[in-house]
């Protein structure tokens, strides 16, 4: 499902969160809705324009959240290249999070032991560690700087918003 960016009342981003969850803050009167996306979506009782920013009324300290792990954040990190074969992943729905070392073998879902991977290379390592499987990584798995991270995210924020952030940077 589609992110929505979440701005502070600073107008900083702050984090990115579900459709749902957005809808709610804005229907509890936590939020409003700076910008809306295309289309809509409906429950039992209501219909519902899709927002692409909320802003929370309340002053959130930024970038907190966005430490925290996301798949997301590895193909950012990676910049969409897959760490076996070192191929540009074309299409962002084709890229998948590999574990360096396998769950079955006590490996984690943190920044360091996350890399990106074509589907090819991700079918080929299956439950195997690089080393297991004859594959090498590109560089070693590292967790991102939050000012890269916030880069990716204020880029994207920006051309949604552009008019918006012009007036607000003056
Ligand atoms: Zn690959």
């Amino acid at each position: 499902m589609r992110q929505v960016f979440v701005l502070n009342n600073a107008y900083e981003c702050v984090s990115q969160t579900s459709l749902a969850r957005a809808l709610m803050l804005v229907e509890a009167g936590k939020a409003e809705v700076t910008k809306y996306g295309p289309g809509v979506v409906t429950s039992a009782r209501h219909v519902f324009r899709v927002p692409r920013i909320i802003r929370i009324f309340q002053y959130v300290k930024a970038y907190g959240r966005l430490l925290r792990y996301s798949n997301k954040g590895v193909w950012e990190r990676d910049d969409y290249t897959c760490q076996y074969c070192c191929k540009k992943i074309e299409f962002r729905t084709d890229a998948s999070a590999d574990h360096v070392i396998p769950r079955s073998q006590g490996g984690r879902e943190t920044y360091e032991n996350m890399v990106t991977a074509c589907m090819a290379c991700n079918r080929r390592k299956g439950n195997q560690t690089p080393q297991q499987a004859g594959m090498r990584l590109a560089r070693r798995p590292f967790k991102p700087s939050m000012s890269k991270r916030m880069a990716h995210v204020a880029r994207e924020v920006k051309q949604l918003l552009t008019e918006e952030w012009e007036m607000i940077s003056r």
